[in-house]
């Protein structure tokens, strides 16, 4: 089975993926695939550095991220070049780690982007992790140690919570406890693997 995980920045979308490991799924961090694409040595950081220049790379050869956020970030059709070097990376090394987990695994793809990326249509269910913006933002601040302005801007740079909550099949609601949530994710995972 594929699952979607996805929430907002702050929302306790790390929180969940952490319950759904220790429950025995293979968790798929696209955190970590995004940089796993563009390691030294890596076509797509090759297709990187063609596309923006010896620039963005450092002496050692690794990618220099602050860079080529300056230059995507002030330009969309460069972000959307650097997109369509990544996501189809990303993409693909998810296929592979899926193919790897074997067929009888849970698969989890914890993507803060799934829906942005349209990935949640390829899903066999979509799990949000949902709270208001103000506790993402009262969270980002007391545990992140963000600035309010800064994780508002995060927040600002993601799709609307709506959005998001519109390619839910399960929501689970994060405005009580961290143990509330790690409940509500037992109970949703009895529900989904005892069906
Ligand atoms: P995300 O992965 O969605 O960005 P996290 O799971 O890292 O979010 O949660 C954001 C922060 O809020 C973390 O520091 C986490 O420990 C804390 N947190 C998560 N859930 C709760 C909760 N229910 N109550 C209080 N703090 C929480």
């Amino acid at each position: 089975m594929r699952l979607g995980l996805t929430g907002g920045i702050g929302s306790g979308k790390s929180t969940a993926s952490a319950r759904l490991r220790e429950l025995g799924a293979v968790v798929l961090d696209y955190d970590q695939l995004a940089r796993n694409v563009v390691e030294p040595g890596s076509d797509g950081l090759a297709a990187i550095a063609e596309r923006f220049g010896a620039g963005v790379l450092r002496a050692d050869g690794t990618l220099d991220r602050p860079a080529l956020g300056a230059i995507v970030f002030a330009d969309p059709a460069a972000l959307k070049d650097l997109e369509s070097i990544t996501h189809p990376a990303i993409r693909a090394l998810a296929a592979r780690r899926e193919h790897e987990a074997g067929p009888d695994a849970v698969v989890v793809h914890d993507n803060a982007l799934l829906v942005d990326m349209g990935a949640h249509r390829v899903m066999d269910a979509v799990v949000v992790v949902d709270v208001p913006v103000e506790t993402q933002v009262g969270r980002l601040v007391e545990h992140r140690g963000l600035t309010e302005a800064d994780a508002r801007a995060r927040i600002a740079a993601q799709l609307d919570r709506e959005e998001r909550l519109a390619a839910a099949d399960h929501v689970l609601d994060n405005t009580g406890t961290p143990d509330d949530l790690r409940a509500a994710v037992d109970a949703l995972w009895a529900s989904l693997t005892h069906s």
